[in-house]
């Protein structure tokens, strides 16, 4: 199996993570784990064709963790999909996609297949295939939210086929009813027993999905002994009380449950967009559970690195696309792109560095993860790329405060103090009141209504 983040972030983008998106690849088929907006075109990006997805697990209705899916189902329409497709997710999940095919008139030619979880309902199988079946359990969040394990079911053991063939067994529907736990008589009348010749069963390899939620027992059931168990961390442990507040987990937590559940390997993502550098979570989670990477959007996973290297390859131009994020980000100096390059040129036979690595970083550009992934991996640029990192962790700081986050920051900030806003909201949205306060606030220099939530201002994150 391979395990693609196509989206790292929490419920704000920032101009280098997108909403939430995890693809699965197993066999030539693809699961998609939420539908954050742009999660088609980071489909696209990382090498997975959409028409091979086979289901799509929605783990609750936040919007950041469904805003893709009709694009997606209308992408498929375009694409003339004529393939069912499975869309698992809590009750409302037919409605919403009903409703929402029916305004826009689109016609969907392919079946959808609707598998819906009841708010009552504590756990679920929610498919059950011939060689996979995927477990949802009830997560805890401020709304009904699901988690998912996706299960191989075992696999028969490796047939011996040397000591098969000294026993006589030559015959293709011999081998294939041994393989399937069956003992044999051959012609001479000879019995060969399927355990003697047949190895014990393999177990298959297992992914959870567990996000947006706190800690909860059900967590640690859906990851019992994964080999890959994603799991949110969107805070940092000093505001546990704002992930316990808002129905998240901290990277400890992420951490306690990977431990709890004994997973192979932890891997952290939906990180709030005040981290502009992730590290600090990974840190954190490293503490309490070590084998912990950060999801990293776009760089695949592998349950099996010797067979499934190469599968998947991110097929983005590159150059393109950084180019394009620069133009919208005008104000970031050369500089700081070539920073990024020298930073994130993680690629052999990369010639278009500057760009490239600008981009990669917006990838994610977490160290510890693509330091553990390659390491899996035996990469040759392994020693040399984990130097840079542990490095260049400062410049690295300063190519995010540059650019994803002062970016991010600015256009919010800029939104907030659009004069225009109140009004455009006030003649056509019936929420002026707010809107106006906030106005009024400013005037009579009263303090501004953010002021009264608990969240920090950006600026107290400089120092992350
Ligand atoms: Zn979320």
């Amino acid at each position: 199996m391979i395990v693609v983040p196509l989206g790292v972030a929490s419920a704000t983008p920032t101009a280098l993570r997108h909403l939430p998106a995890v693809a699965l690849w197993r066999e030539g088929s693809v699961f998609l784990f939420d539908c954050g907006e742009n999660a088609q075109m980071r489909m696209l990006q990382a090498g997975i064709k959409r028409s091979k997805i086979e289901c799509i697990f929605i783990s609750h209705f936040d919007v950041d963790h469904y805003s893709g899916l009709i694009g997606l189902l209308s992408t498929l329409q375009l694409q003339r999909r004529d393939k069912a497709i499975r869309l698992v997710g809590p009750k409302g999940l037919q409605e919403y996609v009903e409703w929402n095919l029916n305004f826009s008139s689109i016609e969907i030619g392919f079946e959808i297949i609707f598998i819906e979880v009841e708010d009552t309902i504590d756990d679920a199988v929610v498919i059950d295939e011939e060689d996979y079946f995927v477990v949802a359990r009830a997560l805890k969040h401020r709304r009904f939210c699901l988690g998912y394990r996706f299960q191989e079911k075992d696999k028969p053991g490796k047939v011996n086929s040397d000591l098969a063939k000294e026993m006589g067994v030559t015959d293709d529907a011999h081998f294939k009813a041994l393989k399937a736990g069956e003992d044999i008589t051959l012609e001479d009348g000879t019995l060969i027993k399927c355990n003697d010749i047949v190895g014990h069963p393999r177990p298959g390899d297992s992914f959870a999905y567990v996000t947006d939620t706190e800690y909860c027992p059900n967590a640690v059931k859906l990851a019992l002994n994964t080999n890959i168990l994603y799991h949110e961390a969107t805070f940092s442990n000093t505001l546990s009380d704002k992930a316990t507040e808002t129905g998240h987990s901290s990277a400890k937590d992420a951490a306690r449950v990977a431990t709890e559940a004994q997973t192979k390997l932890l891997v952290i993502g939906h990180f709030s967009a005040r981290y502009t550098n992730a590290h600090l979570l990974l840190n954190e989670a490293r503490e309490d559970f070590y084998p912990t990477w950060l999801a990293n959007e776009l760089r695949p996973i592998f349950t099996d690195p010797s067979h499934e290297r190469g599968i998947i390859t991110p097929k983005v131009e590159l150059k393109d696309l950084t180019k394009q994020t620069t133009g919208s980000y005008g104000g970031r100096s050369s500089d700081n792109r070539r920073s990024g390059g020298k930073n994130f040129r993680p690629r052999r036979n990369d010639s278009d560095r500057g760009g490239r690595g600008g981009y990669r970083s917006g990838g994610d550009s977490d160290r510890g993860g693509r330091g553990g992934y390659r390491s899996n991996d035996s990469d040759r640029g392994r020693d040399s790329y984990r130097s840079r990192g542990d490095s260049d962790r400062d410049s690295r700081g300063g190519y995010r405060s540059g650019g994803s986050d002062q970016g991010g920051r600015s256009s919010y900030r800029s939104d907030d103090r659009n004069p225009n806003r109140g009004k455009v909201i006030n003649v056509k949205v019936n929420r002026d009141n707010q809107y106006n306060r906030r106005d009024d606030s400013n005037k009579s220099n009263e303090p501004d209504n953010r002021s009264g939530s608990s969240r920090p201002s950006y600026d107290e994150f400089n120092r992350f």
